[in-house]
């Protein structure tokens, strides 16, 4: 909203067009034409603006547009050095039948070149994963795609787990499409098969005894890691994900093996002739 210095009331400067009913029929609608004396008004249009801007802040006219039979809008330059970019909106309108040409609106408006705000997005669509803190609620809501009713999901294809959840567990649980999509950010993440980690892993995390199976359909693919000196401990990996703390990849050596004696066969040692009499004298050989 802009303040005009001569009025204490403000001007709309932009109103959100409503949103249009898809069930709505539409209007062909025909393009008005100028009319001539709405268009001779200029210097009505800037003298309005003028009046409602601070002094000197209106620039040059800018051009024209019919808005209707016998409604044009003049708009002119914004001198204001906190508006560049934008203009003034003059809307003049003339009566049926009528010569006098009246003032309907003055607004500011952004022009091209305005420095606007980025377009407002719902914060369901700005929240991402790991945004939510401790104490944060994240409501969902109840036509979730994501989630159904327990006792609507018990068909051939879906889990039989749902079969328990039927009147005697949660209100809800993961629908077909909430499973499928869950599932391919988890495989397309980074505990699926294309990671570095998994791509130089000794083998897959389906051999691996610290791999712990999902219950349901998901188990097919997924489980989790129970290895807690594994990048992923603690957290779902897919059957082919892998890393090189798999239980299988390498076996330790013991800790009190020894190494092996080091017997030189062909080196010797010199030992005088009566220090050898006397160790055969003794029964040493
Ligand atoms: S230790 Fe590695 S290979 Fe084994 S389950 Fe965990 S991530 Fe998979």
């Amino acid at each position: 909203m802009v303040r005009c210095h001569a009025h204490p009331w403000g001007t709309i400067v932009y109103v959100s067009p409503l949103p249009r009913s898809s069930a709505a029929p539409t209007r062909r609608t025909r393009t008005p034409v100028v009319d001539a004396a709405c268009a001779d008004a200029v210097d009505l249009a800037h003298a309005t603006a003028e009046e409602t801007a601070w002094p000197g802040k209106v620039g040059e006219h800018q051009g024209l547009q019919a808005d209707g039979d016998r409604v044009v809008t003049h708009f002119f330059a914004c001198l204001d050095p906190a508006y560049n970019g934008w203009r003034w909106a003059v809307t003049v309108a003339r009566a049926s039948r009528a010569k006098a040409v009246t003032v309907s609106e003055c607004v500011l408006m952004p022009g091209e070149a305005a420095v606007m705000p980025p377009q407002w997005v719902p914060w369901i669509d700005r929240l991402r994963p790991g945004d939510l803190g401790p104490g944060d609620l994240l409501p969902t809501a109840v036509d979730d795609a994501r989630l159904a009713p327990g006792f609507t999901q018990v068909d051939d294809s879906t889990d039989r787990q749902m079969l328990w959840e039927l009147g005697l567990g949660r209100a809800r649980v993961l629908s077909a499409e909430g499973r499928d999509e869950v599932a391919t950010r988890w495989y397309e993440g980074t505990a699926g098969p294309r990671t570095p980690i998994a791509a130089s892993a000794p083998a897959p995390c389906s051999t691996c005894g610290f791999f712990v199976p999902l219950a349901g359909s998901l188990r097919q693919l997924f489980g989790v890691c129970s290895n807690e000196y594994a990048p992923d401990d603690g957290k779902v990996v897919a059957v082919d994900h892998g890393c090189g703390a798999h239980s299988e990849a390498v076996v330790a050596p013991s800790a009190v093996d020894y190494a092996p004696p080091i017997v030189d066969e062909l080196g010797y040692d010199v030992v005088a002739a009566g220090a050898m009499a006397d160790e055969e004298a003794l029964g040493h050989s």
